[in-house]
């Protein structure tokens, strides 16, 4: 493949940063573009050093963001930038508006507006099930939106502009509808980081305690990595179109905790209390993708399930806090 360039937003985030590895993996010349802010976020990529060349910019700041289209020329733009969690955007619900919502769609008109030949810039956007809402599952691409959050209307507003760019400009931008996805990058603002990282200060001696909202709501967990490779996918098909990525499996919380919990010889019950102060005024019970369409066009499945991804998290973390599990102490 001729070196092809990529430019991606949210490099500092989770899917930006498993993205960025591929990418360079591959041949890509990466460019990732960090807030200002992201100084001391940048861990997730500091092993890219180097090999990754970084650009200043904000999606609530369109200039910037011209600027990073035209010192990257790119053929492929990956927006993995949001304020990405739900909880926080029933808190900060215009911010939450702002840069999952306007900011992806300044990002289409600048690529329309500033890009030479934009109907060959190929874009990923990060779409997500939360736009699904309560609807029952399984949830498809067919599955009507009821978004249940500032994040969640946001997040459908962007999806619908991107749909309309296609068809109203015959941009390629792709979307990609993720079902929840996590890894050791996680961060702990979500319940499953929350949950590993809570286990780690157990183990440690550091707490007793770990508070938690609802555990009877039902996500669909994939790893990162893997949604990584579905939006690299995405990008090298002929046409852009939506596809659902998800493992197809679903969970409740309280499996999640009990599983983590296991894997690192504790019993949750022990330690986990119910604290009515971090349910949401309105929560999303149940989600399961139905990912056929990304098996059957891309070619998608996803590698890392359950049981593993949760393996991985504890293990993780247990590492990090200086106590690994039997089986890997020594290898750290
Ligand atoms: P993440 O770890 O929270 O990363 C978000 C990224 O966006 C970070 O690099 C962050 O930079 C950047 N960002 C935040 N505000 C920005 C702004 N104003 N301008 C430019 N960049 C900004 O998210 P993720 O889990 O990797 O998710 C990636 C994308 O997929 C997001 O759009 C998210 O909404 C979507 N999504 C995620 C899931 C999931 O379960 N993880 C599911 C469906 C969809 P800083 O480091 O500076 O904060
Ligand atoms: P989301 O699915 O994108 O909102 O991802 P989260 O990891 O933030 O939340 C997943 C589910 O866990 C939601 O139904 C939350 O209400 C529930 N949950 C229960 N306790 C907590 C908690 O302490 N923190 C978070 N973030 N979520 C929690």
């Amino acid at each position: 493949m001729p070196n092809r360039r990529a430019l991606i937003l949210g490099v500092t985030g989770q899917l930006g940063s498993y993205l960025a590895e591929l990418l360079l993996h591959k041949g890509y010349t990466v460019y990732g573009m960090v807030r200002r802010v992201s100084a001391d976020r940048m861990e997730r990529i500091r092993h890219l050093e180097g090999r990754l060349e970084i650009l200043h910019g904000d999606l609530t700041d369109q200039p910037s963001i011209e600027r990073a289209l035209q010192l990257s020329k790119p053929q492929e733009i990956y927006n993995c930038a949001a304020q990405s969690q739900v909880g926080t955007s029933f808190i900060e619900p215009l911010h939450s508006a702002d840069v999952p919502g306007l900011g992806a769609l300044r990002l289409f008109e600048a690529v329309r507006t500033h890009t030479s030949a934009s109907a060959h810039v190929r874009i990923y956007h990060a779409s997500t099930s939360e736009m699904f809402g309560n609807q029952p599952p399984p949830q498809s691409e067919a599955t009507p939106f009821n978004p249940s959050s500032p994040y969640a209307c946001a997040k459908t507003f962007a999806h619908f502009c991107a749909q309309m760019y296609r068809r109203a400009y015959g941009m390629f931008i792709a979307c990609g509808i993720n079902f929840n996805f996590e890894s050791e990058r996680r961060s702990p603002e979500f319940v499953t980081r929350k949950i590993t990282q809570g286990i780690a200060r157990i183990k440690a001696g550091e707490s007793s305690i770990l508070r938690l909202g609802n555990l009877a709501a039902i996500r669909d967990w994939s790893h990162a990595e893997d949604v990584a490779r579905a939006a690299w996918l995405m990008l090298q098909q002929p046409t852009p179109d939506d596809y659902v990525i998800a493992s197809g499996e679903s969970h409740t919380v309280q499996e999640f905790v009990d599983l983590a919990f296991s894997h690192a010889s504790l019993n949750s019950s022990d330690y986990v209390h119910i604290d009515p102060q971090l349910f949401r005024p309105l929560d999303v019970g149940n989600l399961q993708g139905c990912a056929a369409k990304a098996k059957a066009v891309l070619g998608w499945e996803p590698t890392i399930r359950f049981s593993t991804l949760v393996q991985r998290m504890v293990e993780h973390d247990l590492t990090r806090a200086g106590s690994p599990p039997a089986h890997l102490a020594g290898h750290s």
